[in-house]
């Protein structure tokens, strides 16, 4: 029987326990996490995903600030807009919402982010903490990929992970994690020579690409664990649908687990947001360890 991972219903126990770390911050110490969203322009999924997710800050019974740009705001209005945020200290988490007009350098708005504040853990300062294996604010998507896994193999040591995509925002995060559950990681991408032959060599199976279906049924291990990042929309059947980079059906005959597209990594990406917001506001506030 293969297990078919549920995102949504592992996001949910995420959810829960933040808002009970946000209950006991506030009845303990009086503190209210808050997460301030940037916004500029008027790009129409970027404000469906800031409402989003402030809906869903809210209902963890964080505070939800959201700051909106016009398209023509300067680069460095928002860099000014990101230092106030800085030194507000009633902001544990600054996220701002890529992708952000094309005027305007993302990686210098990105990196002026106090890194301890960084909940989507985009900033340099992060990534390298990343690989030292020191103590930082993990990308959402990579984080959410890793505790999916463990729902079904809580200790992943000595198993062999093999990663498709080497992207910043998931590929390379995602390898790291691996590496620090003590996998022996393969990264893979577009110049892979032989990409089935290396995939079948995995027992956990991440693809990050970007390409409907890529990854065919017989290239999974027996007994393998997919985790399929991969959001893409296509027509099929006259029908727009939803599907990841592996072909689900096929690849669910071989594997052990696998989650699916929708309903597996992307609803963990947010309840990510929020636990990064949750630590870096205990973190910043002196609070302790919260169980999240
Ligand atoms: P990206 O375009 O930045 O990177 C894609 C990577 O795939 C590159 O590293 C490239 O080397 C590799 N690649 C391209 N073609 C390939 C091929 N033929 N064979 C092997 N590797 C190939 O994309 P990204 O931001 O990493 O996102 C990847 C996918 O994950 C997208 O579908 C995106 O929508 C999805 N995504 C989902 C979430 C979520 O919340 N679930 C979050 C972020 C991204």
């Amino acid at each position: 029987m293969t297990t078919i991972i549920d995102g949504k219903a592992i996001a949910a126990d995420v959810r829960a326990k933040i808002a009970q770390a946000v209950s006991t911050m506030q009845s303990q110490h009086n503190v209210q996490p808050a997460l301030a969203v940037v916004l500029v322009g008027d790009d129409p999924a970027s404000h469906v995903y800031v409402r989003n997710k402030g809906i869903a800050t809210e209902k963890a019974g964080m505070k939800s600030i959201e700051h909106r740009l016009p398209v023509g705001a300067a680069e460095d209005d928002v860099v000014s807009l990101v230092r106030e945020l800085n030194a507000d200290d009633t902001v544990d988490g600054i996220l701002v919402q890529l992708p952000l007009p094309e005027h305007i350098s993302s990686s210098r708005v990105i990196n002026e982010i106090d890194p301890d504040k960084d909940v989507d853990g985009l900033t340099e300062v992060n990534a390298g903490r990343l690989i030292l294996g020191k103590e930082g604010l993990v990308p959402c998507t990579p984080q959410g990929s890793v505790i999916m896994a463990k729902t079904v193999r809580p200790n992943l040591s000595g198993l062999h992970a093999v990663v498709v995509g080497r992207s910043i925002l998931v590929g390379k995060p995602l390898s790291m994690l691996l590496l620090a559950e003590n996998c022996t990681v393969t990264m893979a991408h577009s110049r892979t020579a032989d990409l089935p032959a290396v995939c079948r060599e995995a027992d956990i199976l991440c693809a990050a690409v970007g390409i409907p279906r890529l990854v065919k049924g017989d290239w999974v291990k027996k007994g393998a664990i997919i985790i399929d990042v991969g959001i893409n929309r296509i027509e099929e059947q006259g029908k727009t649908r939803l599907v990841g980079d592996v072909d689900f059906d096929a690849a669910k005959e071989n594997a052990s687990a696998i989650t699916p597209v929708p309903g597996g990594v992307g609803p963990m990406t947010i309840a990510c947001l929020l636990r990064n917001t949750v630590i870096a506001a205990a973190r910043r506030r002196g609070l302790g360890a919260v169980d999240v």
